[in-house]
C-alpha cells in the first residue's frame, strides 16, 4: 500500500536520529497521520512543515530527534487526493470512520497503518507516545483540538497538557476551542479508536486546523492563513512543544 510505502521512507531519513538513540532504549514514537480526508489541504500543510522542520539542522529538532522517534504517514487517503474528492475515498468510504475494522480490500492504506501500529503496541522495546491525526475545519477558526474522555481523572487531565501547552506557545492555537468528546458517531475515528486501545501512556489527539484563518481575541480582526506564514510556523511551534513535555 502506498501509505507502507511512504512509512519506511520515514525511518530512512531519519537514520541519524535513531543512531543518537540509546542503544537498547525503549523508543518513545510519535505516530503522524494526514490528509485521511483528501478535500483538506492545510492538513498537508502541517504536515510538511513538520517533516522540514524534523530534519533542519535546527538545534530543537536535534534533540527532538535525539529523543523521539516520528513514524508520520502523510496521506492517509491518497485515492481521494488524486480524484479530487472532499472526504471519501475512491470507493466512497470516510476513511476516519472506519479505523475499528478496516479491510486491506475496501480501506488498505488505513488497515497498512493500523497494522503498523499494532505491530509497534505489542513491541516492548517501543512505546507509542503520541498519535496526531491532522485535520482542517471548513467552520472553525484557529488550531485546536479534539481528544478523549477518560473514566481516571488523573489520565484525563494529563492529556490535556499537551494542548495546553500548544496553546502557550503557538499564537493561533486555541485551547477554548479544543474539546473532549466521546460521541458515537466519532467511534471510528483514529484518535477515538487508538485511544480506547493504547495504554495510559499514550495521547491520542486529533490537530484541526481552520481553513481559513485566525483571531487573537474575541474582537481582533481574523488574520488569514496562508502556507508559508502561519501554517508552517505553527508547525515549528509544535515542535517547541514536544521539547517542553520532554523536560
Ligand atoms: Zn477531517
Amino acid at each position: 500500500c502506498h501509505c507502507l510505502a511512504l512509512l519506511r521512507l520515514g525511518p530512512s531519513v531519519m537514520q541519524g536520529a535513531i543512531a543518537n538513540l540509546r542503544p537498547g532504549a525503549e523508543q518513545k514514537v510519535v505516530f503522524i497521520t494526514a490528509r485521511v480526508h483528501p478535500g483538506e489541504t492545510p492538513s498537508s500543510f502541517v504536515c510538511q512543515g513538520i517533516i522540514d522542520f524534523l530534519v533542519s539542522h535546527h538545534p530543537i529538532a536535534k534533540v527532538l530527534r535525539d529523543h523521539l522517534v516520528f513514524k508520520i504517514a502523510p496521506m492517509l487517503n491518497p485515492d481521494g487526493v488524486y480524484l479530487g474528492n472532499y472526504r471519501c475515498s475512491l470507493l466512497g468510504f470516510d476513511l476516519n470512520r472506519h479505523w475499528a475494522n478496516p479491510s486491506p480490500w475496501a480501506h488498505p492504506t488505513l488497515h497498512g497503518v493500523k497494522e503498523l501500529i499494532i505491530d509497534m503496541y505489542n513491541n516492548p522495546k517501543i512505546n507509542l507516545e503520541f498519535y496526531i491525526d491532522i485535520h482542517a475545519h471548513s467552520t472553525m477558526m484557529n488550531g485546536f483540538m479534539y481528544g478523549n474522555i477518560f473514566e481516571d481523572e488523573e489520565r484525563f487531565q494529563r492529556q490535556a497538557v499537551f494542548p495546553k501547552l500548544l496553546c502557550q506557545n503557538a499564537e493561533d492555537f486555541s485551547y477554548s476551542s479544543t474539546s473532549f468528546n466521546r460521541d458515537a458517531v466519532k467511534a471510528g475515528t483514529g484518535r477515538r479508536f487508538l485511544g480506547g486501545l493504547l495504554n495510559d501512556t499514550s495521547y491520542c489527539y486529533t490537530l484541526e486546523v481552520s481553513f481559513y484563518s485566525y483571531i487573537l481575541a474575541a474582537a481582533a480582526p481574523a488574520v488569514p492563513y496562508t502556507e508559508e506564514a502561519c501554517i508552517l510556523l505553527k508547525s515549528i511551534l509544535l515542535q517547541h512543544t514536544w521539547t517542553g513535555h520532554l523536560r
